[in-house]
Parts: C-alpha cells; structure tokens; sequence
C-alpha cells in the first residue's frame, strides 16, 4: 500500500528540490502484476527504491501487509537492468547467495535453488561465470536469484531494458508464465507502453516534474 508518498531531492547548491513523487498513492493487491509506465524522470526508480527500502521518502509511508517498510529485505527480492550478478560466482552460486547469507550452507542453498534454476531454464549454464553468457541469460540468472528468496514481492526496474527486442520479447513471455506459476505480487517499472501492455494487470501511469500519478488504468488482454 502506497499512501501520500513524496519525495524531494535537494541538492546543496540549489534552493529549490526536485520533486520527485508528488503524493503517490496506490494498492496493490496480494499476487497483482502492476506496471509503472512513464517518461525518464517521473519517479518510477525512485517508488521502486522506496518500496525496496534502498531508498527513502520525504513523506507518506509504503506499508507491505500493513507494515511500514524501513530498510532492505530478502522478502521485497529485486532485479536491475543492469545485471548486477556477481562476476566472481558461478550462475547456480549467484543464486545461492542470498540463501547463504541466511547461514545454509552452499551444498543445501545448492539443493533449494534447483527448482529455479529449472524455473527460468538456465540447468546448462549453471556452472557457467556471469561473463560467459548473454545478456538474456544474465537477467534470468538475476530473476532466479531473486525468487530463490522466496520473496512476496519482486521488484523489477526496466529489466529488460538492455536487451534486442526479440529476447525481450521471450523473456516477457517467460517472466509471465514464472509470475502464474508462482503467485507472487510483481511491481515492473517500465517506460514502454507496449511492455507495460503485455505483462500488466493495472498499470499505473505517471508524469514528471512532479512525479505523480496521472492515471491507474485496468489491463485486459488476453495473456500469450
Ligand atoms: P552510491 O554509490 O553511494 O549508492 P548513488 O549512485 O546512489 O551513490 O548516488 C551518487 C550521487 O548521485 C548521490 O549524491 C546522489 O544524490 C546522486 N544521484 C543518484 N541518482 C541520481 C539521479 N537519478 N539524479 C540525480 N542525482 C542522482
Ligand atoms: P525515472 O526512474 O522515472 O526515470 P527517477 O526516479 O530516476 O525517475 O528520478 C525522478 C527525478 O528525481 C529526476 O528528476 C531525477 O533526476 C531525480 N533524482 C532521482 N534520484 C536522485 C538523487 N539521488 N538525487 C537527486 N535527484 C534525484
């Protein structure tokens, strides 16, 4: 639940701020795939790095099941454009890793990330190092790496947004068949209106300078 959130960025050398968000609200239900759809700078990484708690509000309060979020958590798990893998692990350790934090140990983390592995079709490559494989593999790599967390909300900022449109185009396909089988509540940013379109549930359209909402709007198409 998003409820009156602002955000001013000030810099020293300025007197005036820049606004951000501009008093955003929403809901999101449990299991919704919702896209935030808008132009470069209407605040879309900004609402995305608050509800991830990497980043922090100037007012209102984004709550997740009733509790206010205050800082990071494996439970809000999240997926960059850049791929952000760890260039020094294997696929199957980088998706180990946040389990290992947890304290179990790498042959068990190894055991419980199989089924994501499989999930997002990389069991060929999961020895391979980041570097060896293409950029669509890398952002399924980060997506398994993110679910293995078992989180209630995957967080995704432009995730596809690095990549040739015709593994976009097979990743969207993918990412819609995890999230049914998976039931898990995805928050997307995007910039494309055809993206949004295909993947979204509602899409919540913004505008900059302020950042606001400028419309939520109902997705009704058929899913491929
Ligand atoms: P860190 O590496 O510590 O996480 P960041 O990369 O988040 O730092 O930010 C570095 C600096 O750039 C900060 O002073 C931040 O205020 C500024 N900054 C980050 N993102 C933006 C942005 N989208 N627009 C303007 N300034 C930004
Ligand atoms: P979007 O993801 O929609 O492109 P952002 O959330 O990155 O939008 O940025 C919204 C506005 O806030 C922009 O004007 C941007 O320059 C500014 N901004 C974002 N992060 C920072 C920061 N750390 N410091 C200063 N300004 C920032």
């Amino acid at each position: 639940s998003v409820k009156n959130v602002s955000r001013i960025f000030t810099k020293k050398e300025e007197n005036v701020g820049t606004e951000a968000l501009h008093d955003v609200s929403f809901d999101v239900e449990d299991g919704e795939f919702i896209c935030l759809l808008g132009p470069s700078g209407c605040g879309k990484t900004t609402l995305l790095r608050i509800t991830a708690g990497l980043e922090t509000q100037t007012s209102g309060e984004i709550t997740l099941n009733g509790v206010p979020i205050t800082g990071p958590d494996p439970k809000r798990g999240m997926v960059f454009q850049q791929y952000s893998l760890f260039p020094w692990r294997t696929v199957i350790d980088n998706i180990t890793f946040g389990l290992e934090m947890q304290g179990i140990s790498k042959t068990e983390a190894r055991k419980q990330v199989e089924k994501y592995i499989d999930l997002v079709g990389l069991e060929q490559f999961k020895n391979s190092y980041p570097y060896e494989l293409s950029g669509g593999m890398q952002q399924r790599a980060a997506i398994a790496r993110a679910l293995a967390n078992e989180p209630e909300v995957l967080l995704m900022d432009e995730p596809f947004g690095a990549l040739d449109a015709q593994t976009r185009n097979i990743l969207q396909d993918e990412l819609l068949k995890i999230w049914e089988q998976k039931h898990v509540t995805f928050l997307f940013v995007t910039h494309s209106v055809d993206e949004a379109v295909v993947l979204a549930d509602r899409i919540v359209v913004m505008t900059a300078r302020p950042g606001r909402i400028k419309e939520i709007v109902k997705v009704d198409l058929p899913r491929p």
